[in-house]
């Protein structure tokens, strides 16, 4: 069987310089804070190019504090409606409804399961104060009509990056062209099966707004400015210093870990050829780091049953779209065509740096044999 992911082969190839790190932390005596985590807030302000990096214990906590963040420091209020793509993993939506806001889904557009960028106006009303964009399965998902509506509305842009690390974008944002600085503020995941994963749970916030950065920096430590000055009622939530050693090995691979993913997806892009399936854009350019490798079919299940058949297992994201998921209780009742058509047929094929080659193309050659009306 070839797994859809096997994190032990994925991490194994860093095994050595691991257990290195580790081992170092274990030595140092020093469990929370330290060296580690000052460089792992060096290496992630590198990479997105911002001024301000706040660890946090994962990303659902990074993407709420960033939306406390802005409440402390005045520029969101309970009841705020916050625009977010409806083809997104739930933690999106959550993140908006822990910070006491109000999620407005957007449906995502065919070719790029992204937000529809086309549609984010109509969604806009008197109390609309930001857009959380999604570069959902790796993909950028910027539009320069995000700078328009910072600059011309005053609304927030705040991104989504855990499944887009190193993501670049054809147009640059306020701080940057690499996901992370595309907008004023934007969270991390480093859960273990993300492009780049620890090996328990992490996360970060990223900006270059030093008021946000304070605000989140004290809320995710007990609401704390400095010791015993507890100015917001907050939270714990920390990158440990054992998951940042684990986390500054694989980021000082980042780059070779995001070409090797671009390398499985180009092959899956020139060897499939079914035409009952539907590929994903494919681009070399680094705006697309294929977290997920989404391929679309009428006959999801028949594909994924013939897969399995053949050997190789796949996943789905998501099954259930977001919007309507049992927590929703119905709320969103919009049409949201092209989110619900892509949870209806999406099929996830392995993308993960467990694969070699011959494998892909093996892959590949099952999903070319497959036929939609057998
Ligand atoms: C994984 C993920 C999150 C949440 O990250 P955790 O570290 O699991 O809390 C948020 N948004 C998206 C799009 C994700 O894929």
């Amino acid at each position: 069987m070839i797994p859809f992911l096997d994190l032990k082969i994925i991490n194994d190839r860093y095994y050595r310089q691991i257990t290195e790190a580790v081992n170092r932390v274990i030595e140092s005596g020093r469990y929370i804070g330290g060296d580690e985590l000052e460089r792992f807030e060096t290496i992630m302000k590198e990479i997105t190019g911002t001024t301000c990096v706040v660890p946090t214990g994962n990303g659902l906590d990074a993407l709420t504090l960033i939306l406390e963040g802005y409440k402390a420091t005045g520029r969101l209020k309970e009841g705020d409606e916050i625009i977010i793509p409806a083809n997104t993993y739930i933690a999106s939506f959550m993140a908006v409804w822990r910070a006491g806001l109000k999620p407005v889904p957007v449906d995502a557009g065919p070719l790029t399961m992204n937000i529809d960028f086309s549609k984010i106006a109509s969604a806009i009303t008197p109390s609309t104060k930001a857009i959380m964009t999604v570069h959902l399965y790796g993909l950028s998902a910027f539009d320069p009509i995000l700078n328009d509506l910072r600059e011309q509305r005053g609304l927030i842009v705040i991104e989504d990056c855990a499944q887009a690390i190193g993501a670049k974008s054809r147009t640059g944002g306020p701080v940057s062209n690499v996901a992370g600085g595309l907008g004023d503020a934007a969270a991390f995941s480093f859960y273990p099966t993300k492009n780049i994963g620890a090996l328990g749970d992490g996360g970060a916030v990223t900006t270059s707004d030093r008021k946000l950065a304070d605000a989140v920096r004290a809320l995710a430590n007990y609401g704390s400015d400095k010791r015993y000055h507890n100015i917001y009622k907050g939270v714990n939530s920390r990158l440990d210093a054992i998951q940042a050693s684990v986390l500054n090995v694989k980021l000082s691979h980042l780059d070779e870990i995001t070409e090797r993913r671009i390398k499985r997806a180009e092959t899956y892009n020139r060897l499939i050829d079914n035409p009952d399936i539907t590929l994903p854009t494919f681009t070399a350019d680094g705006a697309h780091v294929y977290h997920q490798y989404v391929v679309r079919t009428a006959k999801r299940e028949n594909l994924r049953r013939f897969l399995h058949d053949n050997g190789i297992e796949t996943d789905c994201h998501y099954i259930v779209a977001a919007i309507d998921q049992p927590c929703c209780s119905g709320e969103f009742k919009g049409e949201f065509k092209v989110t619900r058509e892509i949870a209806a047929t999406c099929v996830s094929l392995p993308i993960g740096d467990h694969l070699s080659e011959s494998q892909i193309k093996e892959i590949a050659r099952a999903v070319n044999r497959f036929k939609a009306n057998k």
